[in-house]
């Protein structure tokens, strides 16, 4: 009995604990609200904040600031427009051959990252591949504004424009902080990893000022601590990119529960054209110069968000063998792969959080 009310007295305590963690000490004694908030005018996508605050003035404020950095790294990874007193990639772009340009230090520090991934060998996400790129950009905004008429690139303008994709004649300057281009016809285009390092570069404001929140920056999710709603995990979709051919209308073909960590999708099924009944996405095989087939979408899980993006584009280009053997030879990194015949792939650390996989008994 003594023993009895002692694990009662216990486990009150850890509820006081527990709510004490809500409401600390000295501060207001307004507990913690989710808030969400979305926009559509960034990245091209839509993007989601959703958070713990105590006042939904609080939560708005965290919003606007998250959304002004976004603002800003958009503006400067924009290949495609220019945006005065920015040398931003539409800038660097049109005058990087003709001498050293000074970059700000987001532009810099992601075109080095990736660099360093060409180094290493990984080089199915090449952005400097932006001369193939800007061609398949071209045509799909075209097919897009007139689909009777869409039309593929020639594949000779595909091909003249593959000689100048070579990441070695980007040349950076850490200490100046310039880039230069040794190959005048050589262009980058930074969409297969901007998301995911914007993703990272706003966590520490978030992690600041909200105790649990959730950022998705279309397929790229960054989920924070645990919610305050005594779940140990957020659960984040993953998108079914055949909705139509499975039952249509199921937004979802699996759920990951996960906390401190990012889970990117690259799909085929959310920016493409048509041309005669066929689908042409946004995904480039640097070999083929063509969008990649072997793959409906991958999905990666990791700390890193950029890394993450970089993985996700990667893998959907590389065949599923390449793919399994890069991934299981990381750490921390998990993987998903949907394939055109409708079958998935794991990889062999999913099951902790791939609700099917958990469910089937694949995991604890
Ligand atoms: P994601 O959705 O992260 O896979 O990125 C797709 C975007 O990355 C495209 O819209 C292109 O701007 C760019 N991209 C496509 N294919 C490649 C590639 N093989 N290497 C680098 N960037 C690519
Ligand atoms: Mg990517």
């Amino acid at each position: 009995m003594k023993l009895k009310f002692k694990s009662f007295f216990c486990f009150v305590l850890a509820l006081l604990l527990a709510a004490s963690a809500l409401v600390p000490a000295g501060l207001s004694e307004t507990p913690y609200t989710k808030y969400s908030r979305r926009a559509l005018d960034i990245f091209n996508t839509e993007i989601t904040l959703m958070g713990y605050t105590r006042t939904e003035a609080e939560f708005s404020q965290a919003y606007e600031d998250t959304l002004a950095l976004l603002r800003r790294y958009d503006q400067i990874f924009d290949a495609y427009n220019a945006c005065e007193g920015l040398n931003n990639l539409y800038y660097v772009n049109r005058h990087a051959a003709e001498g050293p340009v000074e970059i700000p230090e987001e532009l810099f520090s992601l075109i080095s990252w990736c660099k360093e991934q060409w180094g290493k060998g990984l080089r199915s996400t090449n952005i400097a591949m932006g001369a193939v790129l800007s061609i398949w950009h071209e045509y799909r905004e075209a097919g897009l504004a007139d689909p009777e008429n869409a039309q593929l690139p020639p594949v000779e303008a595909l091909l003249a424009a593959s000689e100048h994709t070579d990441f070695d004649n980007v040349i950076l300057d850490a200490e100046k902080q310039t880039v230069f281009f040794a190959d005048p016809q050589i262009t980058l285009d930074v969409g297969a990893v901007a998301k995911g390092w914007a993703a990272d570069a706003v966590l520490p404001y978030l992690k600041e000022h909200m105790p649990s929140f959730l950022i998705s920056l279309g397929g790229n999710v960054y989920v924070g601590d645990p919610p305050l709603d005594g779940r140990a995990n957020w659960a984040v979709g993953i998108e079914d990119p055949r909705p139509d051919e499975n039952g249509g209308g199921l937004m979802y073909r699996d759920i990951v529960d996960v906390h401190g960590l990012t889970v990117v999708t690259s799909g085929d099924c959310w920016r493409y054209y048509m041309v005669d009944g066929q689908r042409y996405h946004h995904i480039i095989d640097p070999e083929t110069l063509f969008p990649s087939t072997k793959m409906i979408s991958v999905t990666i899980i990791c700390e890193s968000s950029t890394l993450a993006d970089f993985l996700s584009t990667t893998l959907f280009v590389l065949s599923l063998e390449d793919g399994l053997k890069l991934i299981e030879g990381m750490e921390g990194v998990e993987a998903l792969w949907m394939l055109p015949d409708g079958s998935e792939q794991a990889s062999s650390g999913m099951g902790q959080y791939l609700r099917s996989l958990k469910n089937a008994g694949g995991a604890q």
